[in-house]
């Protein structure tokens, strides 16, 4: 993989830039289900191997069969979540419980095409453009030290931002929305900063002479 935990953390992400219109619980869904499948070859075969599942083509399969029941256990899960919570944590951890269509065809989208494009980094049996091409041309251009530390960056700050929301509520006022202003360009600044890097790391990789 990236074990699959890793893949969840980075949906954190995707979730505090849009948390309407992105269920987490359904990219959730649609990664696991997608490592079901080294897994049963595992089971059945003793070898972890990437085959249809793991490409552009099996993973919208996946990310479509995944919307209705995600849908279903996803409102089902955030149900129960909403009532484990006392009336003081339900301020901040509460959540909505309903998930809109669109928002589970995003998240299951989202979730099984970054699950594509950060496994093709590692596994050498991997045909992300199958039926189409045989080769994997990001293999190992990112380090799994460096996928590992963007799948924990991405936890990590998709964690921190949904936290910070539910603590710091800015007043509608001028200093507010300057605020508000400040720390989105500050983070905007970041995130080009950390993408830029990556980026010259691939295309490194991908010029250099063998
Ligand atoms: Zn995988």
């Amino acid at each position: 993989m990236p074990v699959t935990p890793l893949h969840i953390g980075a949906g954190l992400l995707f979730k505090t830039y849009a948390p309407t219109r992105v269920s987490w619980v359904v990219f959730v869904i649609a990664n696991v289900l997608i490592d079901l499948e080294p897994i049963l070859w595992f089971l059945f075969t003793g070898d972890p191997a990437h085959r249809q599942l793991h490409s552009y083509l099996g993973a919208t399969v996946v990310a479509v069969v995944s919307v209705w029941p995600g849908r279903l256990a996803g409102e089902l899960w955030l149900r129960w979540w909403n009532r484990q919570l006392s009336p003081a944590q339900a301020r901040w951890l509460g959540t909505d419980t309903r998930i809109t269509l669109a928002a589970a065809g995003f998240g299951a989208l989202l979730g099984s095409g970054s699950h594509i494009l950060l496994d093709s980094f590692m596994h050498a049996d991997m045909q992300p453009f199958w039926p189409w091409a045989a080769d994997n041309g990001l293999l190992q251009k990112i380090s799994i030290d460096g996928l590992h530390l963007i799948c924990l960056v991405a936890a990590a700050w998709g964690g921190l931002r949904l936290a910070l929301r539910g603590w710091i509520v800015l007043p509608a006022t001028l200093l507010g929305r300057g605020l508000r202003s400040a720390g989105l360009l500050v983070e905007a600044t970041a995130i080009g900063l950390f993408l830029a890097l990556m980026a010259s790391q691939v295309i490194v990789q991908l010029t250099a002479v063998p």
